[in-house]
This record gives structure tokens, sequence and C-alpha cells, in this order.
């Protein structure tokens, strides 16, 4: 095994070398982190890392500056306190908000009941008057919430053919003044699939100060209480969708001058998700079923027999022509191995929808005119202003797509939902064709949108254990469109050289090799012969999980340990609790056990990732990313390809070492670490454990005397 650096010198320099802030120390920060201050009131075992400390300087500088800011903190540094003290001091001297946004509920739990309760102690300690007027809130989505009204309408059975639930229902409407937030984890027994939808809160739907439960609302006491909080927790989701709220004029955060991105690595994909079109014969007849089901509350005030049936006659109209457009492209994808395709031209040569849009607005419009001239500017009317805005969307949505509008910034794909091979697709209707054809349009850098709509507004601070590749923080910022920002790269307080061996065996045949995947299924079981247990096996292609997996199957059971499959319906949550109750178990995980798993302690002591984790190269969004990076005249595969793939293998290997005291293996099956010019950039970004090709290493290094 060899020693690859010095941990402890590598990451002072970093430390040291990166931090493009001035590293004055704040007084008051200096209070709070040193040893025997503030904090260590409050947390057992108070040990002072200078890294937390740096970061928390950092943040305050970067919030007064009204600089953004990116910090790389690796795992154990105490990140959470490094922001969000620092982000709660500014917030309440210069009397500001600030966001903190998160990827996963964990992380959000973690800040709601641990973290920030003890913010709230050490900021009471620096102030009286701070410790009466500090708060912090989640704030969360409004479909998250019962909507009052709703509830006691489908009580009432006004809500035509949807009281099929009416026991529960009423035992829900007896219970609902009980509960003190109001939202769906609150409720205390479970719902059926699908009545949820119909009582939860939706602005399309939301007769606003005239609803008769306005002042009991559930949606409305939880922003009330935002306004309260300095502190603000959301997910990214939340936080991007209200961004793009923010362009139409609406908005569900209250006012906020800063926002802290933690899990930093998913915000591209979280802008992306966030941007981007779908359109589906299911989505289209969503639209008109709000109006022909009676669901929006303005068409049952309406009671409008007549519109109905206009509303109905325009919905087949369009659902008729579209699935004559969609049909033969599904019929095309069903032939073809892939079920998505990168589209490269438009879908349609002449758009013909304008009329059959031109007569829904109108429809609409004429009913709007007249409720105003009878009754004035009334809910109704605005709940018809709201519709006809969506309106305007699907069209827009539908124009874009089918004309391929914009192609040089936007990819647009199609996909196709398979189903049961034993259904007979020549039987098949168009429309039964078409509903199977989805349409998807995203942005394909998202660089440009965020300086737009956030940077150049907001001061933002980004931070995540991974968004350096070699101590650079270039990629992630070209990626974001962060153009100026303060930087930092704050070590992990971990011994890796101590504490953990990368295993990269150099006997591997290349993956394009028929040979690999027996070599990967021999090789897994030759680890797991030396772990006994408590492994992670992390594969970049589900299919080939479950072939290696069904392979090792009985031969697993045979030395007595368990073999635990993510599949379909099992959650990541449940696959966790059983893997550490297990303390003998292999887990087969595919994306979502490469990040935000957190398996401290000698439950886990080996992870091993079958291949360099790149992007799918057939994947559409991966496809237009790298062929718009060729036509600017970049490489795609040193400016996107090995960056990305770089971030996602640190991500990978952080689930090995949790704490101080954690130890165990790396491995790596893809021998191209050895083979490829840039192998050595991989090795390089990853911690500084020591590193090995021999897998008799993994036995010898965890059960050493
Ligand atoms: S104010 Fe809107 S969301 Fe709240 S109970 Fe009334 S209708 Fe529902």
């Amino acid at each position: 095994m060899n020693a690859r650096s010095s941990p402890a010198s590598r990451w002072n320099k970093i430390l040291t070398g990166n931090s493009t802030m001035s590293k004055k120390p704040t007084n008051i920060m200096h209070s709070i982190f040193k040893r025997q201050g503030i904090l260590s009131q409050f947390v057992a075992n108070y040990q002072p890392r200078r890294a937390q400390f740096e970061m928390a300087n950092l943040v305050l500088e970067s919030l007064s500056s009204e600089r953004h800011a990116l910090i790389e903190a690796g795992t154990g540094t105490g990140k959470s306190f490094g922001y969000a003290l620092p982000a709660a001091y500014w917030a309440l001297k210069e009397e500001k908000r600030v966001i903190i946004s998160t990827n996963t509920i964990t992380l959000q739990q973690q800040l709601l009941e641990k973290e920030l309760p003890m913010v709230k102690q050490v900021i009471s300690e620096l102030s009286e008057e701070w410790a009466e007027t500090f708060n912090f809130e989640l704030a969360k989505g409004r479909g998250n919430y019962i909507c009052r009204r709703r509830l006691q309408e489908l009580a009432d059975d006004r809500l035509a053919g949807e009281q099929k639930h009416g026991p529960v229902i009423s035992r829900l409407a007896k219970h609902v003044s009980a509960l003190e937030k109001g939202d769906r984890d609150e409720i205390p027994f479970p719902l059926p699939p699908g009545l949820f939808s119909l009582i939860q809160g939706d602005a399309d739907d939301c007769m606003g100060k005239q609803s008769p439960f306005h002042k009991e609302c559930f949606i409305q006491n939880a922003r009330r209480k935002l306004q309260n909080a300095q502190i603000i927790v959301v997910n990214h989701a939340l936080f991007f969708t209200d961004l793009l709220l923010r362009k139409q004029g609406a908005s569900i955060l209250p006012h906020y001058d800063a926002v802290i991105m933690d899990e930093a690595h998913r915000v591209e994909d979280q802008v992306t998700n966030q941007y981007t079109y779908h359109i589906s014969l299911e989505e289209v007849n969503k639209l008109f079923l709000r109006v022909t089901k009676r669901r929006a509350h303005w068409v049952r005030e309406l009671d409008d027999n007549d519109l109905l049936m206009h509303v109905e006659g325009i919905r087949a109209r369009l659902v008729t022509r579209l699935a004559e457009i969609f049909a033969p492209l599904a019929k095309g994808l069903a032939e073809r191995p892939q079920n998505e395709y990168l589209l490269k031209k438009p879908i349609v040569r002449d758009y013909s929808f304008q009329p059959i849009f031109a007569d829904f607005k109108n429809l609409i419009r004429d009913k709007r005119k007249q409720v105003e001239l009878e009754k004035g500017e009334n809910e109704t009317v605005m709940g018809m202003d709201r519709y006809l805005s969506q309106i305007e969307q699907l069209e827009g949505m539908l124009k874009h797509i089918l004309l391929y509008e914009n192609a040089e910034e936007w990819a647009t794909w199609v996909a196709f939902a398979a189903e049961d091979e034993k259904e007979n697709n020549m039987l098949q209707d168009d429309y039964t064709w078409g509903s199977r054809l989805h349409l998807y349009s995203a942005p394909i850098e998202i660089n440009s949108l965020l300086r737009g709509d956030l940077f150049e507004d907001k001061t933002v601070i980004m931070t995540s254990a991974t968004l350096t590749t070699q101590g650079d923080f270039s990629f992630v910022a070209n990626r974001l469109g962060m153009d100026d920002y303060g930087s930092m790269q704050a070590p992990s307080p971990f011994n890796y050289e101590e504490q953990a061996v990368l295993v990269v065996p150099d006997n591997v045949p290349a993956p394009t090799e028929a040979a690999f995947e027996s070599f990967l299924s021999a090789a897994m079981k030759e680890i797991v012969e030396a772990t006994r247990g408590r492994t992670f096996l992390l594969f970049t292609s589900y299919s080939q999980m479950n072939r290696i997996y069904e392979d090792m199957k009985s031969w697993l059971e045979r030395l007595g340990l368990t073999g635990l499959l993510h599949g379909p319906g099992v959650s990541r949550d449940q696959m966790l609790q059983a893997f550490r109750a297990s303390g003998k178990a292999v887990l087969f995980g595919c994306d979502s056990f490469w990040e935000g798993v957190d398996v401290p302690g000698d439950d886990l002591i080996c992870v091993v990732m079958a291949k360099l984790p790149f992007p799918v190269p057939s994947d559409p969004l991966t496809r237009a990313r790298t062929e718009r990076l060729e036509r600017k005249g970049q490489n795609s595969f040193t400016d996107y390809t090995l960056p990305f793939s770089i971030l996602r293998l640190k991500q990978g290997f952080g689930r090995l070492i949790r704490t101080k005291k954690d130890r165990g293996t790396v491995v790596i099956l893809d021998t191209r670490i050895h083979t490829k010019r840039y192998g050595q950039h991989v090795l390089d970004s990853l911690p500084p454990a020591r590193l090995s090709t021999n897998l008799d290493d993994i036995g010898r290094f965890l059960y050493r005397a």
C-alpha cells in the first residue's frame, strides 16, 4: 500500500491556499466557535474545528459584503453550524432573512431538530432581545397541507363523483380541527391512495379571502409564520419553484436577502427539473378535468352545464389531433432499443393548434366578462384568470416542443412508456398509442438562467462535500453561472491515510469488454469473502446490478450473508434499516446510494464501485449537453463528462468514512484509472487514502491484528 501524500499537509495547503477571501477572524465568530466558547456550552464533547471556524468567517463575510461563495466542506467539518450560526447572527444584526435550502429531507430534519435549536441557544447568549425575536421555520409547498374548504366540500358531498372514500373523509373532517399544522405528515391514520390529492392545497382552487376557512387556513398560517422567521429552511425543489414563480409576479416564500444552498452538488439537476416542460395526453387532459369534473371552485360557482359541454368538445378536438401526431412517434419508439430519443428537428411542419386554443380562450374569456359585469371582480373571475394563464402555458409549451423552438438552448426529446409486453400492440388505437408518449424540453445549460434569475439579485452561498475537481471550483461555477465568488475548500478532519484504503485492481477488463461482467461478479465475491458483509456494491446500471445480484444471491446465502437489492417499491430508508440491522448484509444499489446515505461506524466497512460513474451517453440531456459543448469548440469529455464523473465518484467514496473512528476500504473496479491519462486526475480528486492494486489488502486492512 502506498501513502499518496501527507493528508495533514495536503489539506492545510488546500485550506490556506484556496480560501480566496480575507481570513481575518471576526471576534464574534471566535467567541462562538473557540474552545470553551458559547457553542461549547450546548454541544456535548465540543472540539473546536478550524475548518468550521474558517467557514463561518467566510459565510459571514460573504453575507456582509453581498458576495457569492462556493465552499467545499468535507464530511465531519460541521458545516451546518459553519453556515447556520453566521447566517442567524447576520440576519438578526442586519434585520435580514436567509433561506437555507437542502436536497434531502434527512438534512432538513437534522437542521430543524438539532442544529437550529442550538443556534437559537447560542443566539440567546449573545442578546436577550435576540432570544425573543429569533425564529426559524420550515417552508413546505402548498400541496403538503390540507385545504380545509376542499375537505369540507368533500365531506358535504359536493364534489360529484369523488365521494367513494366517505367514512375516512368524515373521520378526517371531524379530526381536522385538532391538527396543529395541517400538513400531510400530521394526519394520524392512513388515507386511501389518491384521496389526499382531492383535499390538498391547490393555488388554482383557493378562494383566498372569500374562503369560509380563510382565518383557520393551514396554508395561510404557515405563510404567516414564515414572515416572522429570520431563517427559513426549504428543499431545492421548492426554492426553485418559488424562483420561477417570482418571474410571473407570484411567490411562495416571503422576501429574503440571501440563500445558503447545502448539498449544492444537486443544484444543476434540481434547476433543470424545475425548468423542464413535460407534455403528455394525460397532462393535457388534467387541465380540462379541472372544469369537466368541476374540480375548480370557480366552475362549481358558475354551475354552467353549457360551458362544461363546450370545454369537453374542445378537449376532444385537441386530444384527437394530438393523438394523431403522438401515435406514430410512439410506434416508432416502441421498435427502438432505447425508449428515449433526442429530437433533431420539429415534430410538425405546420402548427395547427392555434384555432383550437383561440376557441378555448375565447370561451373562458367571454364567460369571465359576463361574470365580471354581473358581480364585479370576485374570486370566480380571479379563478378564471388563473385558468386562462394555464391554458396559455399549455399552448406555449406545446408550440415550443412541436416546433422545436430555441433548439440551440433547449434539448427536446420524446420518451415511450412501455407497458405490459403481453398487450397486443396491433389492436391499439391512436389514443392508446399516443397516451404512452411523453414529450420533454429542458434547458441544456442553466447558467444563464441562474445568472439572471438568482445571482444578480441575491447573495448565494453554495456548499457541499463535493464541489471541486483537483481542488478547482471552476466546473461547478461554470455549470451554475456563478462568475464572481469567494471560495474555500475546508477539509474533512478525518485521517484518511489511517482510516481508509483505496483499492483499484490493475488486472480488470475494460468495461466495454465481454469479460467485464463475469470479472465483476468474481471480484465482488472475492471482496465480500474478505469483508464478510457490511458492504455496499454500487452500480451505474440497473440491469447490470440485477444480473450480478442474481449471480451472487445463492452464493451469499451459502455464506450466511444477506443480499439486499434496491428494487421497485423498496425505499432507500427501508434498505438502510435492513442493512444496519443485519450486520451481515451486502447492499446492491444504483443511483440513490451513491450519495446522501449516512451509515457511520462499523455497520459499513467497504464500498465497491463497479465503474467510473460517467453520465450515460444515450441520455437525451447528456447528449444535448455534450453536443452543445462540442459546437462551442470545447472538449465535452474534459469539460463535462470527466468532472461530472469525478464529483459523483467523490460522493460514492464519501459513503465510507463518516466519523473519526470509522475505518474501511473503497474499491473501484475500473481499469481506466490505470490505463487512461485522466486516471491520475481522478485519483488526485479523491480523499488521500492509501492506494493499493491488490484485493488481498482489503482483508489485511480490515482484520489486521
Ligand atoms: S384559504 Fe384557500 S387553501 Fe385555505 S382553506 Fe380556504 S380555499 Fe383552502
